[in-house]
């Protein structure tokens, strides 16, 4: 250690005093770093949309690759939490289990209770639907039926308009009352509890629909940005961590977009830059 440190102090021509005050702001840099880190707690919120063995789409997952993201999570001994949960945390600072993770669906597709909700009752995990209310008990939509059954068994339901326009493209509030607060209300009264959470379609919302979301009561509301959340973030702009089905390698894509969703983040900008260049000069 003494030789090392002679020779740094002899390649960088420091005094010994010198050397000692570079090596005592490195190893306290280092811990500053590590204690920032360590207590730097963030919630990954997965956003899913179809799960079957028939839907081919991008936002489709096979059984085969859910029931193995959720085994994943239940071997690796992570909690579910709910919406409250998460808000809890980020609001009010209340402390959630080391390893929790907020499972969501967007849309409210009848493969949720088919196929998804079989899994999740396997490993004992509890989600959040986000409704569309006009296409509840459309065909490929979920019954209110199939909705009460599974409110009985940990799953839970929240607002995802009335019928999934462009928030950030509506001139005409009677308009947005309609997406937020009707359909709101129409949940409510079919499931007996508050809807305090909204999912944006498309992820889309400026700064008007959100006074607006917060004028009809929601708590908060999730984007499609992808990311965890922490106690830094606005409540009504929270992130997720989607889970598309990708042709290939889609646990490993799970993986990296789980524990590091700014490295997945930046892949994506990568790609669809190198997409872009691709368009502009092949
Ligand atoms: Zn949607």
């Amino acid at each position: 250690m003494f030789y090392n440190g002679y020779f740094v102090r002899g390649v960088v021509g420091l005094s010994y005093k010198k050397y000692l005050m570079l090596l005592a702001l490195i190893v306290l840099l280092g811990i500053s770093l590590s204690w920032y880190f360590l207590n730097k707690r963030e919630i990954p919120v997965l956003g899913y949309h179809e799960i079957n063995n028939k839907e081919h789409s991008p936002l489709a997952l096979s059984t085969t690759e859910f029931d193995a993201q959720m085994q994943y999570l239940h071997a690796a001994g992570y909690t579910p939490i709910t919406p409250d949960d998460l808000l809890q945390f980020l609001r009010d600072g209340k402390e959630l289990p080391y390893k929790s993770v907020l499972i969501t669906f967007d849309d409210g597709y009848e493969d949720n209770y088919i196929d998804a909700y079989p899994i999740l009752k396997k490993y004992g995990i509890k989600a959040t639907i986000f409704l569309i209310s006009h296409d509840i008990g459309l065909p490929g939509y979920l019954n209110w039926q199939e909705i009460h059954e599974m409110s009985q068994n940990h799953i839970l339901f929240e607002g995802h308009t009335f019928n999934h326009p462009h928030l950030d493209k509506i001139q005409d509030d009677d308009e947005l009352k309609k997406q937020l607060a009707d359909s709101k209300v129409d949940l409510e009264n079919h499931l007996g509890y508050k809807v305090d959470y909204l999912a944006y379609p498309y992820g889309d919302y400026n700064a008007h629909v959100i006074e607006k979301v917060k004028e009809y009561g929601y708590l908060a509301a999730f984007t499609v940005h992808l990311g965890d959340d922490t106690v830094q973030d606005d409540l009504f702009t929270l992130h997720r961590v989607p889970v598309f089905q990708a042709y290939t390698h889609t646990f490993i894509r799970f993986w990296l977009s789980l524990h590091c969703p700014y490295f997945m983040k930046e892949l994506q900008y990568a790609s669809a830059k190198w997409n872009k260049m691709k368009q502009s000069y092949f």
